[in-house]
């Protein structure tokens, strides 16, 4: 076995939530590692690269992250009859992004270390397999398990969150400049929506549904739905690139266990019914460093219970009407135009707690 190592607080992830983690423990004065699996951060993006302009009041963006503005959003119905929201944005380089946080870390002192990952866990140990050959033990006061839907830490913690549906995207050329998101709602995207969203002289087209249900592969639906929008003039038919991840769906009641705590998508902090996630990992991160920060601090892991009280404040009832209206729609499948006003953001029927 390697080396050992000795912290105040290990994040196991890079992304956004793993980074804003570890920089909020940091600014505590604490002994901060970060062990990412990948060889580089945010590389492959797994994301349609829309961030509410709001998020720039939480975490410091470059500009040079920024690809394109979008002031609303189009919520097209199966029909082809529209509706639109102001919903000001940017479409990022999610790479970038993610490296502009990890960035951060480091200037503050933050320890990273990549194609590191964390596989085992033995008392107050923590096993890292390094890529190449090669292990670490890290000896954490804290362990905050920003990674991901498929969460390691989760595991240990008894709560892995099950509930994912699969996303794809493909990236393809932009017939003409679009200012505005579009999410399309069609039967054959079963409990979920098509997405496309301008990045300059490309988009990226995307589809999010519950596998399994429609009986075609999600390949197959997404270039289904990639021609209706060559067919409507908006994108060209040959796909660039692709690329495919998960969407966790529901939000997880128990994210605090012992020494460990979950975040970001670990801990199903991602919109169940929108599937973004990007400005929760980074509001919910900043919380785990800082609570985390505190009860290493104190030397009394009781503390981490606050985390889960205040992220739970800001947005357990929005998670959870989103989960109960994803409910709703998979269920009623079949009369999604009806159903459509209580279960979309755009309406605004959704927010209607008599709905509830
Ligand atoms: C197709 C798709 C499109 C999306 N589009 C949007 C969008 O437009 N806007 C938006 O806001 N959200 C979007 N999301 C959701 C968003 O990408 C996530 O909510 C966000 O990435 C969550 O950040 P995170 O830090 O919690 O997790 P992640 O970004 O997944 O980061 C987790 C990190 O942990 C690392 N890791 C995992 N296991 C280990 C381990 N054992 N050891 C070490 N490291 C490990 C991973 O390599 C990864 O880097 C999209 C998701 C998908 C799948």
């Amino acid at each position: 076995m390697g080396k050992t190592i000795r912290c105040d607080v290990l994040v196991v992830g890079a992304g956004p939530a793993g980074c804003s983690a570890a920089l909020a423990a940091r600014a505590e004065g604490l002994k901060v590692v970060v062990c990412e699996r990948k060889k580089k951060i945010g590389v492959p993006v797994r994301c349609a690269e829309h961030i509410p302009a709001l998020l720039k009041a939480e975490t410091r963006i470059d500009p040079s992250v920024i690809v394109q503005p979008v002031r609303a959003m189009r919520t097209i119905l199966p029909g082809g009859e529209f509706i639109e929201n102001a919903a000001p944005g940017y479409i990022i380089n999610r790479d970038l992004f993610d490296q502009g946080l990890a960035g951060q870390c480091l200037e503050r002192g933050c320890t990273i270390i990549l194609g590191a990952s964390v596989a085992g866990r033995e008392g107050e140990e923590v096993q890292v397999s390094l890529r190449g050959g090669g292990a670490l033990r890290i000896i954490p006061e804290v362990v905050i398990g920003a990674d991901g839907p498929h969460s390691t830490v989760g595991r240990w913690m008894g709560c892995a969150n099950l509930d994912l549906i699969p996303a794809v995207q493909a990236r393809v050329g932009l017939k003409e400049p679009m200012d505005r998101t579009e999410v399309y709602f069609l039967k054959l995207i079963r409990g979920g929506y098509g997405w496309l969203f301008p990045k300059g002289d490309e988009a990226n087209v995307g589809i999010g549904m519950r596998s399994g249900q429609a009986g075609d592969s999600i390949y197959k639906v997404l270039m289904e739905f990639v021609c209706r929008l060559t067919g409507l003039g908006k994108v060209d038919l040959k796909p660039r690139a692709y690329m495919a991840g998960w969407i966790p769906v529901s939000p997880l009641k128990r994210t605090v266990s012992g020494n460990m705590i979950l975040v970001g998508d670990a801990a199903g902090h991602t919109h169940p019914i929108t599937g973004a996630g990007v400005p929760q990992a980074v509001v919910c991160g900043k919380m785990a460093g800082q609570w985390a920060a505190r009860a290493a601090i104190a030397g009394d892991m009781s503390i981490l219970r606050g985390y889960e009280e205040e992220w739970k404040d800001l947005y357990w009832e929005s998670l959870e009407r989103a989960f109960r209206r994803r409910l709703l729609m998979e269920s009623q499948w079949g009369r999604l135009e009806e159903i459509l006003p209580r279960c979309w953001v755009g309406f605004r029927q959704y927010y209607r707690r008599a709905d509830d």
